[in-house]
């Protein structure tokens, strides 16, 4: 028995969750918008067969799209959010290991029998997908993470295999990763590539037969890592635990600039309890705060200003956290300036178990048992009945100038209003 490496890939996942939700755009054209409904930044693949670009800005292309009666939504990322929590969740019931590289990709594995093919299996695992979620998913099998990868592309490329891929059990592989571009490999970024084509390695064959003397000289144990994932040798270990992770950003653009305080303190608090709920959901505490903002980045007077402090006693309680970014947000502020994005970041986190009490102060813990079972019951109310349905009241937003959302779907599987009602007779 073997360890074999997944990587499973859900296929146009924003397209593919706005399908899922709105049965009528199934088998249609349905493209993905990105904040402020800007450029296209997902397509069905119905939508690409019909030669719609992607990352091209909306505007242009709005004509185009209702001749080809094309679907198109506002990017609704409470419902991508929840739609990958559920996929996760049931991956993991299904692999050994799990690693959550981002929203829509996840690293696994399962023991393979002695010499099995395991198509059979990511078939299986596809289906219960498809059956409980409603997403299509693309699994490759290899070795290692790079082999899997570059399964999971011969996945997509090789339409007989319906979205799945074993590169694990083919002894000899270099048909496979001859047709692999060397700048298609996992880990390879754009000066390696250059620098590698230059050499006259084009694929991930010559990748993987190249001198390894040569790749190390150039980028030392990085590159040798991914040569030898090629060669089915395990570099690049699968990290369990997502709460391992080192810092939470929450940020987003304005629908139009903002130039007062007032302004600015509501949309950083609002970003405040977003992290501060997410560093809950993961049992983590932050240790130091950081706010900022910015102007226009093509305007002559761009500006960018940010503050960051400590946080004395880790904690991810939301007051504390509110009342630190107000102070942070009147440093960052600069009157006169119109500001089209800020967010926050929640820094040096730490599991909560490593928690360290101010010991024999009892007010102090008091007060923070009390601040805790509130979050825990703000938490609750709004995981149940979706996220806002109650929050601190300087969070409250501004409608105006939250980012534009002009064709939003609704979120049936996080908001209980948006839940169809049916009348029997
Ligand atoms: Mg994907």
């Amino acid at each position: 028995m073997s360890k074999a490496i997944l990587q499973i890939d859900g296929n146009n996942f924003y397209a593919s969750c706005e399908q899922m939700i709105d049965p009528s755009t199934k088998g249609k054209g349905l493209v993905v918008l990105s904040n402020n409904d800007g450029c296209i930044i997902a397509r069905s693949s119905e939508a690409r067969k019909m030669g719609i670009p992607m990352g091209q800005p909306y505007f242009k292309l709005k004509n185009k799209l209702t001749q080809l009666n094309i679907n198109v939504r506002s990017s609704n990322y409470e419902l991508y959010g929840d739609l990958s929590n559920r996929l996760m969740q049931l991956l993991r019931k299904n692999c050994e290991e799990l690693e959550i590289y981002s929203i829509d990709e996840a690293f696994g594995t399962i023991k393979r029998p002695k010499g099995k093919c395991l198509y059979q299996w990511g078939k299986d695992l596809r289906a219960l997908v498809y059956q409980n979620i409603g997403i299509p998913i693309s699994i490759g099998i290899g070795e290692t993470k790079v082999l899997s990868k570059i399964s999971n592309q011969l996945a997509k490329k090789i339409q007989t295999n319906s979205g799945i891929f074993d590169i694990g059990i083919i002894q000899n592989k270099d048909h496979y990763l001859n047709q692999i571009k060397v700048d298609k490999v996992w880990g390879i970024g754009k000066k390696m590539s250059i620098w590698l084509k230059n050499k006259g390695i084009t694929n991930a064959r010559e990748l993987r037969d190249m001198s390894s003397d040569q790749i190390k000289g150039k980028y030392g144990v990085v590159g040798l890592r991914i040569q030898n994932e090629l060669k089915g040798n395990i570099c690049i270990p699968i990290k369990e635990s997502s709460s391992d992770r080192k810092e939470i950003c929450v940020s987003r653009s304005f629908s139009y600039p903002i130039d007062s305080l007032e302004d600015l303190n509501q949309a950083i608090i609002k970003y405040v309890l977003i992290a501060s709920a997410k560093l809950r959901k993961y049992n983590q505490l932050s240790s130091a705060i950081t706010v900022f903002t910015n102007t226009n980045t093509h305007s002559k007077d761009f500006m960018r200003s940010e503050a960051t402090e400590k946080i004395s006693v880790p904690t991810s309680n939301s007051k504390i956290m509110i009342e630190k970014s107000q102070s942070l947000t009147k440093e960052i502020f600069k009157p006169y300036n119109k500001f089209i994005k800020a967010g926050v970041i929640l820094h040096k986190l730490q599991r909560n178990k490593y928690k360290q009490n101010l010991m024999f102060d009892s007010k102090n813990i008091q007060e923070e048992l009390y601040l805790q079972k509130l979050d825990n019951l703000i938490d609750n109310i709004n995981s149940k009945n979706g996220i806002d349905t109650i929050n601190w009241g300087s969070s409250i937003m501004e409608k105006e100038w939250g980012p534009r959302r002009k064709k939003l779907s609704s979120i049936i599987t996080t908001n209980i209003e948006n839940i169809p009602t049916i009348y029997a007779h």
